[in-house]
C-alpha cells in the first residue's frame, strides 16, 4: 500500500461526509505520478495541464514535460518554442505560455510562494490552482474547488443555488473550505477531484456502492439529474437600427413604441430595423453611426439620419407630428435622447 494511502488512514478526521470520503479516497484514490510527492513543481505542472485536458492524455504529456524539464529553473531557462513544441496537441497554448512566463516568476523570487496569495500572484494561476498547489505541495488549508466538487456538494447537501453565479460561487466554496480536515487540506481536495471523476460523475453516478449514499440529499429526494443547477445565460443578440429624424416646419415625427419588446410606451422617431431606408423626398444626412447602446441580453446598434423635406411625408401609422421645442414633453428612450442631441 502506497504510503499516502496509510497516513490517510492513520490520520481520519470526525466529519461524516469527510470520514466517508476519505476512507473512499484511501480505497479508490487514483495513482497518479505527482501524487504522494509533494514537490510543488510536479503538482502544479500536472494541474495546468489537467485543466482542459483529460487525465489520460495528460498523463503522457506530465511525463515527457517532467522528463525534458524536470525542475522550475529548467523550465525558466527554456526558450517559448521549444515549451509550445512540447505542449503541441494539449491546445489552449495561453497555458503553456504562462506556465513558462510563471517559471521565471517563481525563479527570480527564490523559489515557489507558500502562500495561497503568493501562488494566486503567478501568472495564470486562479483560485483553484493556488488551492490545489498549496495544499498538496505546502498542506495549505485552503480547499480547491472546480467543477468536481460543485457536483458533488450540490448533489450530496441538496443545494440548489446555480453554480455559475457570484452567490453559488460563494456557497460552494464557503461549505467545501468548512469540511476541510484540519491538516489533510491536500487528501481532502484530491478525493474530491477523484470522486466527482470517478464516482459522483455528470452522468450515471455509481450511487450503488456510494460511500457518502446514506447521506445524500439528491439520491434521497430523487434530483440528481437535476443537480447541481446552472443558470441558463440568455445569449446577447444584436440589434441594428436606423432612426431617422424628419424635420418639418419646426415639426417632428415620433410615435410610441409598442408592447412586448423594449421600451414599451416610449417615443421614438421614424424607426427602420432590418430593412432599406425609406425615400423621404430629401436627401438623408447621417448625423451619428454605429451607435452603441447596451441592454441586459441585447446590444443595439443606431444610425441617426437627419431628413429636411420640403413637404411632410407620409409616414405609417401610428406617427405623430410634434413641435421639435416640446420633444422634452415625450418620454425617450436613453439612447434616442443621446442621438437627438447629436442633431444640428
Ligand atoms: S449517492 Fe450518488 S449522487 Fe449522491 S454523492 Fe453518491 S454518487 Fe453522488
Amino acid at each position: 500500500m502506497p504510503s499516502w494511502r496509510e497516513a490517510l488512514l492513520r490520520n481520519m478526521s470526525e466529519n461524516g461526509f469527510t470520514t466517508a470520503l476519505l476512507r473512499w479516497f484511501a480505497q479508490y484514490g487514483r495513482e497518479l505520478p505527482w501524487r504522494g510527492i509533494g514537490d510543488p513543481y510536479a503538482i502544479w505542472v500536472s494541474e495546468v495541464i489537467l485543466q482542459q485536458t483529460r487525465i489520460e492524455q495528460g498523463r503522457d504529456y506530465w511525463l515527457r514535460f517532467m522528463e525534458r524539464f524536470p525542475t522550475v529553473e529548467a523550465l525558466a531557462a527554456a526558450s517559448e518554442d521549444e515549451v509550445l513544441r512540447l505542449w503541441q496537441g494539449l491546445g489552449y497554448y495561453s497555458r503553456a505560455r504562462n506556465m513558462h512566463a510563471a517559471a521565471r516568476q517563481i525563479v527570480e523570487m527564490g523559489g515557489f510562494p507558500r502562500s495561497v496569495k503568493g501562488l494566486r500572484a503567478l501568472k495564470g494561476v486562479g483560485d483553484y490552482t493556488a488551492a490545489a498547489v498549496g495544499s498538496m505541495a505546502f498542506g495549505l488549508p485552503a480547499a480547491a474547488v472546480d467543477g468536481n466538487v460543485y457536483r458533488v456538494l450540490s448533489r450530496h447537501y441538496g443545494i440548489d443555488v446555480p453554480i455559475n453565479t457570484t452567490r453559488g460561487k460563494r456557497t460552494f466554496e464557503a461549505l467545501a473550505q468548512e469540511l476541510l480536515p484540519s491538516g489533510q487540506a491536500s487528501a481532502f481536495n484530491q478525493a474530491m477531484m477523484d470522486f466527482g471523476a470517478t464516482w459522483c460523475t455528470p452522468r450515471l453516478p455509481r450511487c450503488i456502492d456510494c460511500p457518502v449514499a446514506g447521506t445524500c440529499e439528491a439520491l434521497h429526494t430523487g434530483r440528481i439529474d437535476q443537480l447541481p443547477v446552472k443558470e441558463k445565460k440568455l445569449k446577447v443578440k444584436e440589434r441594428r437600427l436606423s432612426y431617422i429624424y424628419v424635420r418639418n416646419g419646426g415639426m417632428t415625427a415620433l410615435h410610441r413604441r409598442p408592447a412586448g419588446d423594449i421600451w414599451q410606451g416610449l417615443w421614438e422617431p421614424l424607426l427602420v430595423e432590418d430593412g432599406p431606408l425609406p425615400d423621404l423626398g430629401c436627401p438623408l444626412t447621417l448625423v451619428a453611426g454605429g451607435v452603441k447602446h447596451v441592454l441586459t441580453h441585447r446590444i443595439l446598434l443606431a444610425d441617426f439620419y437627419l431628413a429636411e423635406p420640403a413637404v411632410r411625408p407620409v409616414l405609417p401609422d401610428g406617427y405623430v407630428w410634434i413641435n421639435e421645442r416640446e420633444i422634452a414633453d415625450y418620454a425617450l428612450p436613453r439612447l434616442v435622447e443621446k442621438l437627438i442631441n447629436k442633431l444640428p
